[in-house]
């Protein structure tokens, strides 16, 4: 709400100040973190779909798909608590001055946020899990014996799709082929660091970062998959649909960009590509500009909960603030007491 009622700078010499969300780099920092609402959103429900399925087989004495809804679950709490911190710190940031006031809202919905990265299983700790997971099932692959559905991809690429260079398809593809490679590369490594000091624990800590890495690509991967395949899936009006296209499309971009290192290792990207890429993001943050305000308005939280000055229905963003800060006991009066007490005797004096 901030960057649509705030007026800064100038965007062409001479001209009146625009919103601060005119500024391509206002939305780049801001339109990718309310695609990944969307990104966690529909992840979250395919978790909740498979948590239904495990619970219907266990009662029936099944366990043998327990395994998949824990990594699952550990991949999904420690990449959306890490994107939602990063969310909030980054929104805060965006707002200037104002995101450093208590009234904001922001730097207590900061703090709030920034312990689910450490509760309920801290996110390194979860990360090497997805990451023993991973090694185990790419060496359950090699070896010819079953794995689970969400990484039969490590051993066994499915078909490769004629997908369009660089469409939505060609870049999950290239997604799966990258975290694949990551972990064969990472278990190379393992194996290797094993040989040289004849201890799985030791060499497992030696490679610990590089596992994180696998962990999080293949977390990053299921993410975007779901966005896709829940966006190509979803029951809206064509316009919503069109909307959540973008958002999807843009999620996909931002991920491979920041991650273009495995892209590149892999060989499933160029340089050309990424710089094709990069140049169709920042024409997709000035197409979903507009779009900004309504779909923060469509998450639909009430001013109450979000407590926040800067954050309401009505945009009195300066009214609030000044509101808020008149009942400081600072501004009671116009000239604090302890200036005629204090400042202005000694100012006074002919010391
Ligand atoms: C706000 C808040 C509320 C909480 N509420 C509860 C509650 O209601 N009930 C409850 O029981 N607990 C609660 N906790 C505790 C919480 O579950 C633990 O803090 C959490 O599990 C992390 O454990 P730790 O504090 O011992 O950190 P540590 O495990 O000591 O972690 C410290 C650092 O060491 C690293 N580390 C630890 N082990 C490994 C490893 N094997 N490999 C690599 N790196 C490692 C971590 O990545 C981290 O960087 C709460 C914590 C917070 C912050």
């Amino acid at each position: 709400m901030s960057s649509a009622v705030r007026h800064q700078s100038e965007l062409m010499p001479g001209k009146p100040e625009p919103q601060i969300l005119e500024y391509q780099t206002q939305q780049y920092k801001l339109l990718p973190h309310i695609a990944s609402v969307f990104a966690i959103l529909f992840s979250a429900s395919s978790v909740l779909r498979m948590q239904r399925i495990v619970a219907a087989s266990i009662s029936k004495g099944n366990v043998e798909l327990l395994p998949e809804l824990h990594i699952l679950s550990c991949a999904m709490k420690a990449l959306s608590s890490q994107d939602s911190t990063q969310g909030i710190e980054t929104c805060r940031l965006a707002c200037g001055g104002h995101g450093y006031i208590a009234s904001s809202g922001l730097p207590s919905l900061y703090t709030s946020t920034t312990c689910t990265i450490t509760y309920e299983g801290e996110n390194t700790v979860l990360l090497l899990q997805v990451a023993r997971y991973l090694i185990k099932s790419y060496r359950a692959g090699l070896k010819g014996l079953p794995v689970l559905p969400s990484v039969m991809y490590l051993t066994a690429p499915p078909a490769m799709h004629q997908s369009p260079p660089l469409s939505n398809q060609a870049l999950i593809e290239a997604f799966r082929i990258s975290s694949a490679n990551l972990v064969k590369e990472t278990e190379s490594r393992l194996c290797r660091q094993f040989n040289l000091e004849q201890n799985f624990y030791y060499a497992w800590n030696h490679c610990s970062v590089a596992l994180v890495h696998c962990a999080e690509l293949h977390s990053r991967y299921y993410m975007c998959e779901k966005f896709l395949s829940t966006v190509e899936s979803i029951r809206a009006s064509d316009r919503v649909r069109s909307v959540l296209q973008d958002l999807c499309r843009l999620y996909l971009i931002h991920h491979t960009t920041l991650n273009q290192g495995h892209f590149l290792r892999s060989g499933t990207l160029s340089g050309a590509d990424l710089s094709t890429l990069e140049e169709e993001m920042y024409e997709l943050l000035a197409k979903l500009r507009p779009q900004a305000v309504p779909l923060v308005d469509a998450f639909d939280f009430q001013d109450e909960l979000l407590g926040s000055t800067l954050g309401a229905w009505d945009g009195r963003v300066y009214e609030r603030l000044y509101e808020e800060a008149q009942k400081s006991p600072l501004n009671k009066t116009d000239v604090s007491k302890a200036y005629h007490k204090y400042l202005q005797p000694l100012m006074k004096s002919n010391l």
